[in-house]
């Protein structure tokens, strides 16, 4: 494995084969609805001689993207390096994804070599006209920094800067996009990643540019920069920054800035830069909340339908599935949308939930993992006030063989657990019991609405147990 990674990544640098372009080139030729539902999803592995290794992290993924978009992939390459004849996909899942892109984070990191900095971060004063306020939707998580960029539009603000953090996904570029949208119409706007800021600053100093460099970034009146965090330790770009940032407080123009952290939790990032951010107003976003995951659910499903003529329903069960399931962030949720509904479009049908469940596999994974016969079992005895030793007993007693039933039942609809395994976990007991216990639930449940109603509570507690938690 080893071995396999250092010549994978040694391929890259050798001969420089860059997926990244490949990947702006799809996002402009296919559109960003489904760059973002599907090709985004391509990992690039390995070049050989005469085709190309990607990965995907689920075989739906790759079925959809081989029966649809696998010759337009490969004429992109081609166009770039003809040799290429063919494509094969490996599946690969999320944790080892994971890994590799810590490797190349890192790698970025050690070699600043400015060819590895991603085409997608280079964004640079283009402003995307769908990334406005007026499709911003606003929840409890995100209230402040929304009405704070929108006074900065306004040019109603006293705080200088404005400050934005929040994880991956919640809104941040949206925000700044949105406000230089706005002020783009009267002022001089700059937009700006921290990363492209490097990449300029650098650029200029190769090519002994510096004053043109200076002149360009102090001579607006709105200074915007993306994804601030970037700049840790990059000492020489934190020096020429924190002069801008000075020569723009100076002459009156505003700044805004969008990190991933508080300014006292960036590291590698000079004292009196951190002291700069935190002299303005400083706002978070947090995760979305359930309601406004319901809203931005209802919102883009609006926004698409308003687009196309022929109108998609996506149903009720479906929806309150991944309002509930889908945590991580509104990219998530939005991406998530936007495949449930280029599916039914594509079949013609409303996607039924175990449709979904394969669909959005990849997103869903790491609730799957979760649930563990020990968690329901914990969970079963918690709910029910019996210890697990009493479960777990040969003990017949009516208020044990019932809880005992439910965690069998539980198990088996919640796990892939096949019967025999189930029965090792309880004590050893015969897959004939387990298929016993199995049944009666199933018979109860269907005759007793309390057995219901408690087996909903406890599913609800053992799926969403951190999620309840949170909300
Ligand atoms: P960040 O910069 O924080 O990583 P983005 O601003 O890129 O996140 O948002 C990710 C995606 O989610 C974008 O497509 C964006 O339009 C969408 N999005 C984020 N927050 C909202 C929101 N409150 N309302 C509507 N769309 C949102
Ligand atoms: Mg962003």
């Amino acid at each position: 494995m080893n071995s396999f990674k250092n010549k994978n990544l040694s391929s890259l640098k050798s001969e420089k084969f860059d997926w990244s372009l490949i990947q702006s080139e799809m996002k402009k030729k296919l559109g960003l609805d489904i760059y973002e539902s599907w090709l985004k999803k391509i990992n690039f592995v390995e070049e050989f001689n005469n085709y190309i290794l990607l990965s995907v992290p689920t075989r739906f993924i790759r079925d959809w993207i081989t029966s649809r978009y696998l010759d337009q992939i490969l004429q992109s390459i081609k166009s770039y390096k003809k040799e290429i004849i063919r494509i094969e996909f490996r599946i690969v899942d999320q944790s080892e994804k994971f890994v590799k892109s810590s490797k190349n984070l890192k790698l970025i990191d050690t070699n600043e070599n400015i060819s590895f900095i991603k085409d997608s971060h280079l964004q640079y004063n283009r402003i995307d006209p769908n990334k406005r306020f007026k499709n911003f939707i606003i929840g409890s998580s995100n209230k402040l920094a929304y009405e704070a960029s929108l006074k900065v539009s306004e040019n109603v603000s006293n705080y200088n800067p404005l400050y934005i953090y929040g994880g991956v996904g919640l809104g941040k570029t949206h925000l700044l996009n949105s406000i230089g949208y706005e002020l783009k119409k009267i002022s001089k706007v700059m937009f700006i990643s921290a990363e492209r800021f490097m990449y300029q600053f650098v650029k200029s100093i190769k090519s002994n540019d510096m004053v043109k460099f200076k002149e360009h970034f102090r001579n607006t009146d709105f200074l915007l920069i993306d994804d601030i965090q970037f700049m840790n330790g990059k000492e020489a770009m934190q020096e020429e920054f924190f002069h801008t940032f000075n020569a723009l407080l100076d002459k009156g123009s505003k700044i805004i800035i969008s990190s991933d952290r508080a300014p006292n939790k960036l590291s590698r990032i000079q004292e009196r830069i951190k002291s700069r951010f935190s002299g303005g107003l400083v706002v978070d976003i947090q995760k979305p909340d359930y309601e406004l995951r319901k809203k931005i659910i209802e919102k883009k499903i609006d926004e698409i339908n308003n687009l196309y003529p022929d109108q998609i329903k996506i149903s009720k069960d479906v929806k309150d599935f991944i309002s509930v399931e889908i945590l991580a962030s509104i990219r998530e949720l939005v991406g998530a949308i936007n495949r449930l509904v280029s599916f039914s479009r594509i079949y013609n049908k409303t996607p039924s939930l175990a449709e979904t469940k394969v669909i959005l596999k990849d997103l869903l994974n790491l609730t799957e993992n979760k649930v563990t016969i020990d968690l329901i079992q914990t969970l079963v005895c918690k709910f029910f006030k019996i210890s697990k030793n009493e479960m777990l007993s040969s003990r017949r007693s009516r208020y044990l063989v019932r809880p005992r039933q439910t965690a069998i039942y539980l198990t088996k609809i919640l796990t892939s657990k096949s019967l025999p395994e189930i029965g090792r976990e309880f004590s050893n007991r015969d897959h004939t019991t387990i298929i016993h216990s199995v049944r009666t639930i199933e018979k109860l449940k269907d005759q007793d609405p309390e057995m219901l109603e408690n087996l909903n509570k406890l599913k609800n507690q053992i799926l969403y147990n951190e999620k309840v938690n949170e909300i």
